[in-house]
């Protein structure tokens, strides 16, 4: 196949542009190499294509809130879940703290507001936090067709440092949008960031939104399909946060960027695609993974509103 060389290409040309910070707010994130750098198609029959660093594992960060989001939806139905988190792009930072002003709701599900409120909304209402975590693990584990875990060191780090999520939970719980301790839902959804994953596995998980819901090579249907129009929607207009709009016009395919450099995409009823590389632009989406999906976009003609 030609798509190995292909990527290695544009690997190679985005390779020199060593712009931009890994994220600095995270310590154990701050380490990481800021080197790295790969590329993932995986498309709706199975076919996984790669090149550079595939195989590195990196914690998934806020690329699990399309999927949690997913697994809330599931769990729990539209209405009760729609009754909490909206789904109108914020124009604002991934972390800022911001919520309907009537109703205290998050605006939607990709800034933390939203996605700590999403976290909290899966699995069976009963649940205690700790079975939580474990049915968003279990959730990503279906979506990348492996077994995934958690890095402790990355999650304790978070922790230490997490006070403006806690204040946004806070916030959440005043407005009784969370219903209990807000601590604990914090530290779950930061368990759920701490999600190692590597661009391989992303590949898969956005493949499995591409195929409509059925991972392409276990053949589980994880989600139901209505549930993936709406998570693809809500990526579409506000997955890259206050770049969203650029992302809508220059590359124009449903995308989510996590803080550890990576970023997804995902073209239904076509394609996953992973990028990986840790330095970060000023809205914390990775520098070198942005050119790498313009280039992919302008190449293959891969903008869901069509070629120019
Ligand atoms: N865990 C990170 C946070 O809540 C995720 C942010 C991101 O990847 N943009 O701040």
């Amino acid at each position: 196949s030609v798509i190995p060389d292909y990527l290695t290409e544009a690997l190679g040309d985005v390779e020199p542009d060593t712009s931009g910070e890994p994220a600095g707010y995270i310590p154990e994130l701050a380490s990481a190499d800021p080197d790295r750098l790969g590329a993932v198609f995986a498309t709706v029959q199975g076919e996984v294509y790669g090149a550079g660093d595939i195989d590195t594992e990196f914690t998934i960060q806020s690329i699990s809130k399309p999927f949690a989001y997913a697994l809330a939806l599931s769990d729990r139905g539209f209405d009760a879940v729609l009754a909490k988190v909206g789904v109108e792009p914020s124009g604002e930072a991934f972390n800022e703290i911001s919520l309907e002003s009537d109703t205290g709701r998050p605006l939607n599900p990709m800034i933390n507001a939203g996605a700590i409120t999403a976290h909290s909304l899966v699995g069976p209402a009963d649940l205690n936090p700790a079975e939580r975590v474990e049915r968003v693990v279990q959730g990503l584990s279906a979506f990348a067709g492996r077994p995934l875990r958690t890095d402790e060191a990355v999650c304790a780090s978070e922790m230490e440092h997490a006070h403006r999520n806690l204040a946004i939970a806070h916030m959440l719980r005043s407005h009784s949008v969370l219903g209990e301790d807000p601590r604990a839902v914090v530290d779950g959804y930061v368990r759920q960031c701490s999600v190692l994953v590597t661009a391989r596995d992303l590949a898969m998980m956005a493949a499995t939104l591409a195929n409509r819901g059925e991972n392409p090579l276990s053949g589980e249907r994880v989600i139901p399909e209505p549930v993936v129009r709406q998570v693809l929607s809500v990526m579409f207009t506000c997955g890259m946060y206050d770049a969203a709009g650029d992302w809508a016009t220059q590359v124009g395919i449903p995308a989510k960027s996590g803080v550890a450099g990576g970023l997804i995409g995902a073209l239904p009823g076509q394609i996953g695609i992973a990028t990986f590389s840790p330095r970060l632009d000023p809205h914390g989406n990775s520098v070198r993974g942005v050119s790498l999906f313009e280039r992919f976009s302008s190449d293959m003609g891969l903008h869901v509103m069509g070629v120019p």
